[in-house]
């Protein structure tokens, strides 16, 4: 069945999605009930002469990006506030690159996002990337998602193994409230549709776009609790950088991503992803967390193992409990970079490569989708 007959599914499931959510920087202060999750507007539509400007999707998700204090000093304690179409309005500079259009999924902060949410904000995005005239966006040439930081690297690695379209899409957000001193969101979404909007983003898989710089949604993790410049890809580099009104890039992706990918978001229940538990490595750890995952279902363990692998006895005991179980156990690293090996079998565990352990539990995750056999999964690790 091809994206576009799917689509009214879909879009019957997003309407149901209605959620504006107030937060602060620690967490959830107020849930608000919306009766209208899909106020799309095309705020391009006074220049639709100028066909030739691109079209960019804007989904909007919160964030510190959409958030405001009390003051602009104020640049922990605040609450999100800002539609997609205010972050719109206020950088004038989009309509000189592109015809936006906004799509508000959520206005949550990021750790209020869910795997159910990475499904629908994947389906929302295929079915908007399909070529379609009358569809509910119309021909749409990149896409551009707002989102908290804290768990970006999250969706963004999902989007990348699960949107199979070569039309870039770009994860953004800020680290400073829309209200603070030297807001970073302004730019940040700018330079976001610069380079969702530029034809040499195509086919580089999902893109994190923050402080200037291009990252790879597979490598880009969170680095820094407050900095702007958080984004990082430890050991690997930037693709590139938004050098004055476009994308300078500098290398590409290698891993298989997007348009290759082998998996089917389309065809998953939001709320039916395998669930896939991370458990970490320290001095003394006895894998009384392992045991409760698998009382609690977990059809996969992800271990934040300590240097290239190595795990606590009492943890190993335990995950070799976990495997006789029937339960994947990929070993990660809880260090930040770096490789865990392959082709050593350690309890029949598979190697998650360089993934960090969020990551690494995401492609798990979209693995047991479609086997569960581990010399499977483990050729999945060695190849997205
Ligand atoms: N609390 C925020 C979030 O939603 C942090 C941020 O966006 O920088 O992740």
């Amino acid at each position: 069945m091809s994206n576009r007959a799917r689509l009214p599914a879909f879009a019957v499931a997003l309407a149901a999605l209605a959620l504006s959510v107030g937060a602060s920087d620690d967490g959830i202060s107020g849930a608000v009930a919306s009766p209208c999750i899909s106020s799309a507007i095309a705020l391009g539509q006074e220049l639709q002469g100028e066909t030739r400007l691109p079209h960019v999707l804007i989904v909007a998700t919160g964030g510190t990006i959409a958030s405001r204090a009390g003051s602009p000093e104020n640049l922990s304690g605040y609450s999100v506030a800002d539609t997609g179409e205010d972050l719109v309005a206020a950088v004038p500079a989009i309509s000189d690159v592109a015809r936006v259009t906004v799509e508000q999924y959520s206005n949550v902060p990021s750790t209020a996002l869910a795997p159910a949410d990475w499904v629908r904000i994947a389906q929302l995005i295929n079915g908007a990337l399909e070529p379609q005239e009358e569809g509910p966006f119309g021909d749409v040439d990149g896409v551009v998602v707002t989102h908290g930081t804290d768990a970006l690297e999250e969706t963004a690695f999902f989007l990348n193994l699960t949107v199979r379209s070569e039309k870039p899409v770009v994860v953004v957000g800020a680290m400073r409230p829309a209200s603070a001193i030297s807001a970073d969101g302004p730019l940040n979404l700018l330079n976001a549709i610069r380079v969702a909007a530029h034809p040499s983003s195509r086919d580089r898989g999902a893109m994190v776009v923050l402080n200037q710089e291009i990252n790879a949604a597979r490598d880009a993790t969170k680095a820094n609790t407050r900095m702007v410049q958080t984004f990082a890809a430890r050991g690997l580099g930037v693709l590139g950088v938004v050098d004055g009104d476009r994308p300078v890039y500098y290398r590409g992706t290698e891993r298989r991503h997007t348009h290759g990918s082998e998996f089917d978001v389309l065809v998953l229940e939001p709320e039916n992803l395998p669930r896939v538990d991370i458990s970490y490595t320290y001095a003394g750890s006895d894998g009384t967390d392992v045991d409760a995952f698998v009382a609690n279902g977990a059809r996969g363990i992800v271990v934040a193992t300590a240097g290239a692998g190595a795990t606590t006895r009492g943890q190993s005991a335990a995950l070799r409990r976990a495997f006789e179980a029937g339960v994947i156990v990929a070993r990660s690293s809880r260090t930040g970079s770096g490789r865990v090996g392959s082709g050593r079998s350690r309890g029949g565990s598979v190697s998650a490569d360089d993934l960090n352990p969020q990551k690494a539990r995401i492609l798990l995750m979209l693995a047991l989708t479609i086997t569960e056999n581990p010399g499977e999964i483990q050729r999945i690790f060695n190849t997205y």
